[in-house]
């Protein structure tokens, strides 16, 4: 059974991390600072693991170097989605990640465009872009550390999406939960900590003058695209360079058509089924799962929404 790959991840503790992946959705994390759940991941030593079929307790990016056609023949060599659930009782630090170019002339990686699916029921907010239109202005700002006056601050809801293209700077605040879906890649300039301290009085690394060759004065507005049907709503929610993310909320059944050689779907909200051929399997919030490129149709029952990742690499 090679169809669908059920994904189970590796938790990181973090000083701004919390409780909520144990009391949201049932994850045994190993402490109350549990700040992020990297559920479907090829990245290091925080891969992931198949929990089902005939590759039962193979790691994900092993299973993607050893059988390309269950992926459809891929051009990327390491798995190249990474797709997080961020937990933050505290706000993150300001950062920004370079694209491509920059990334590869500087630190021999790939950039990195990600996006947020808001998970929070509370209010909260983030940093997304800047309150500027100009770089030089940008420039000018962090020079004089007008953080106020460079930083725009943005309310969050739940179902609430951002892309958030290399070059834009961006920081997950206190009370945000969100599903990060992103280009697999871990270059992070870090541009301001709020001046905190850590444990033993230092104040962190900062990446400034690295950050402000990175930023760009960016655009990061898609139209989302919405269809409603009698039982199933739909919202195309990015279509970019790297990757395509989809909303599917289900009411009672619908059937699917597949198209590309492999998605990624993580379980946001409600519980259900969903059926391949003659296998049923269950799925409740915070599932995560691969279609592979063995399945051209599939449908699936409940009250429940998907959101789905489909690479272009
Ligand atoms: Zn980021």
């Amino acid at each position: 059974m090679k169809n669908i790959l059920f994904l189970k991840g590796k938790f990181q503790e973090k000083i701004w991390g919390g409780d909520r992946l144990r009391t949201s959705y049932g994850l045994d994390i190993p402490s109350n600072k549990t700040g992020e759940y990297w559920a479907v991941s090829d990245m290091g030593n925080m891969d992931s693991t198949i929990l089902n079929g005939e590759y039962k307790g193979e790691q994900l990016g092993e299973v993607y170097r050893k059988d390309r056609e269950l992926f459809g023949n891929p051009k990327s060599r390491p798995f190249p989605l990474l797709v997080k659930i961020i937990d933050a009782s505290d706000d993150l630090s300001i950062q920004v990640h370079p694209g491509d170019e920059m990334a590869a002339r500087l630190e021999n990686a790939r950039g990195k465009t990600e996006c947020w699916y808001i998970l929070n029921e509370d209010k909260a907010s983030i940093i997304y872009g800047l309150k500027v239109d100009s770089k030089e202005k940008a420039i000018e700002l962090i020079d004089d550390r007008r953080w106020d006056d460079l930083l725009k601050e943005v309310p969050t809801n739940k179902g609430d999406f951002f892309l958030v293209k290399a070059g834009t700077v961006h920081a997950i605040k206190k009370g945000s939960l969100i599903l990060e879906i992103q280009q697999a890649s871990d270059i992070t300039y870090r541009l301001y900590d709020y001046d905190r301290i850590d444990k033993d009085g230092n104040l962190r690394e900062l990446h400034i003058e690295k950050s402000k060759e990175a930023i760009k004065i960016l655009e990061n507005k898609e139209e989302i695209k919405e269809e409603v049907g009698k039982n199933l709503k739909t919202r195309l929610l990015t279509n970019n360079e790297y990757f395509e993310v989809i909303e599917k909320s289900i009411i009672s059944e619908c059937t699917f058509t597949k198209n590309n050689p492999y998605s990624i779907f993580a379980v946001v909200d409600g519980e259900g089924s969903i059926r391949i051929c003659d296998d049923s399997y269950e799925l409740k919030e915070s599932d995560f799962f691969i279609l592979t490129n063995e399945v051209k149709s599939y449908s699936v029952k409940g009250n429940l929404t998907l959101v789905e990742a489909i690479s272009k690499e």
